[in-house]
């Protein structure tokens, strides 16, 4: 997108000549956002999709160089530490953002892990990393909601966004059921909540990537096909995993979802699930 109808001017549009060229209309102008993972992948994408529409965005996460550059990089944002497994941090991190900012707009809860992906017969679940996996995925995420919600409700006004995956909506990946688990209660969770938040002004919804190849996917994917490079891994992504579509799902496209969400375009949409994966999970038609 971006490009002009002939003999429109970026002025009659009401953009800047310093916007106009990546198409962004500053839909988050004036919000504050806290993003948990926010200094890898999906999270990283989105603080700089939030930051490039106007938003101030704090970045919340456990890896403290990577969120400092990230910060750094993007300018409107500022790192915390923050370990979603640990309430009290989790509360701080939305703290912060109404000390530094007077007001929370956005809470992106998308800090997660994928734990033990290796396939797993259910006789031999590791009850530990069922426990890590959860704390993560599913209590960092409550915990999150509950102090959104705690600053949000107040002002009757504000957009949670909780990461699930289309591996809440599969049956599950591979035979390793403990993240699919986490995910599909990530999803239960905002259909649990919605209607609450709805009465105080709020929203809370899902967002459902398929495979984007950051980090947390390439590790799983190289504990899927030992041996295998890293260019080699993503071509199995690009082929396997997003056959339909023919190229790689990028953060980015991501981040747009999720900007969707946050702004006042979705401002009816709630208790959803926004599966971004192509057609990938619709895909199962007979072929006859
Ligand atoms: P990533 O590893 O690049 O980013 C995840 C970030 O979360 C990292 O920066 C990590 O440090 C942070 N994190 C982990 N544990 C944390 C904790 N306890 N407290 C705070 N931060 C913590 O991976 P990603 O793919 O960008 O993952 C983001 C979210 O997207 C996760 O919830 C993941 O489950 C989900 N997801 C990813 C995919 C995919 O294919 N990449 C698909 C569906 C869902």
């Amino acid at each position: 997108g971006g490009a002009l109808r002939p003999g429109a001017s970026a002025f009659a549009h009401g953009f800047s000549s310093a916007s106009a060229p990546n198409s962004h209309s500053q839909r988050l102008a004036g919000k504050v956002a806290v993003i948990t993972g926010g200094a890898s992948g999906i999270g990283k994408a989105t603080a700089a999709e939030f930051v490039r529409n106007g938003a101030r965005v704090i970045i919340a996460d456990v890896q403290d160089d990577l969120g400092r550059a990230a910060a750094a990089e993007l300018g409107a944002a500022r790192y915390t530490r923050c370990d979603v497994t640990d309430e009290a941090q989790v509360a701080a991190a939305v703290d912060l953002a109404v000390e530094l900012h007077g007001r929370l707009d956005v809470m992106f809860n998308n800090a997660g892990i994928a734990g033990d992906l290796s396939p797993t017969p259910l006789g031999s679940i590791d009850m530990g990393d069922f426990d890590h996996v959860m704390a993560v995925n599913l209590r960092g995420v409550v915990a999150g909601v509950k102090h959104a919600a705690r600053v949000m409700v107040p002002r009757c006004s504000g957009s949670i966004i909780c990461t699930a995956s289309t591996a809440a909506v599969l049956g599950g990946v591979v035979a390793a059921p403990v993240y699919p688990v986490s995910k599909a209660a990530v999803a239960g969770l905002v259909r649990a909540t919605a209607g609450e938040l709805a009465r105080s002004g709020v929203r809370i919804n899902a967002v459902s990537p398929h495979a984007v190849p950051t980090p947390l996917m390439m590790d799983t994917m190289a504990l899927w096909y030992p041996g295998m490079g890293g260019e080699e891994l993503r071509r199995i992504v690009e082929k396997e995993l997003n056959e339909m579509v023919g190229h790689v799902l990028e953060a980015e496209d991501i981040a747009r979802a999720v900007l969707y969400l946050a702004s006042d375009d979705a401002k009816y949409v709630n208790g959803q699930n926004l599966v971004v994966d192509g057609g990938f999970t619709v895909n199962k038609q007979l072929n006859l």
